[in-house]
């Protein structure tokens, strides 16, 4: 698995570094607030089990399923809800936990839905940023690392739902890619 990646761009290390900076920063925000954090599947699981676990606050977890991706690098442009969430998001204060902030359709359309279903306030915190691949306006409140824009694996992010259990994070060698 390791042996298939050309780069490394975020080591294990930066990695345990950049949770605790943000668990830190969480933690300052959200003290007294029970936050609702919500899990964006697949790619943040790793990202939010760590996150979570550096916020010295009482925290309430759900999870949500959206696709907009398909199975390739191109995004569809289109968002879809696979699987919403349990909990009542009204008066909540919620934050959404992504792996990756890209062209931003995703984001502004999660943020936007439960701004309509009544949370009390919406934030976002993602481990990674592509700001040049941005199409919408949408900027997350929390930021782990910014990266160029290259298709990237690992801590989570798939190729083809394969890579996620990579401790840090890469770009695959092209000869993988087909
Ligand atoms: P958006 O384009 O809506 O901002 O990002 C949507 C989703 O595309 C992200 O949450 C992530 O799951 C996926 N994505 C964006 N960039 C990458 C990337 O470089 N690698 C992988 N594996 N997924 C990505
Ligand atoms: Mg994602
Ligand atoms: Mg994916």
């Amino acid at each position: 698995m390791i042996n298939d990646m050309k780069k490394i761009l975020v080591s294990e290390e930066e990695i345990k570094d950049t949770v605790a900076r943000l668990g830190k920063e969480l933690t300052a925000d959200y003290k007294g607030k029970d936050p609702l954090v919500i899990c964006v599947l697949k790619g943040a699981i790793f990202f939010m089990t760590d996150v979570v676990r550096a916020m010295d606050c009482n925290v309430e977890l759900d999870f949500m399923d959206v696709s907009s991706y398909g199975n390739g690098f191109e995004s569809t442009g289109e968002v879809k809800i696979e699987r919403d969430l349990d909990t009542n998001v009204k008066g909540r204060h919620v934050l959404i936990v992504e792996d990756i902030v890209d062209t931003g359709r995703t984001l502004r359309h999660l943020v936007e839905l439960l701004k309509h279903r009544g949370a009390e306030s919406v934030k976002v915190c993602t481990l990674l940023d592509k700001p040049s691949g941005r199409v919408v306006d949408m900027e997350a409140d929390y930021v782990g690392v910014v990266v160029p824009n290259e298709f990237l694996v690992g801590y989570g992010l798939d190729f083809k739902q394969f890579y996620r259990n990579m401790p840090c994070v890469g770009v695959i060698k092209e000869e993988f890619y087909e």
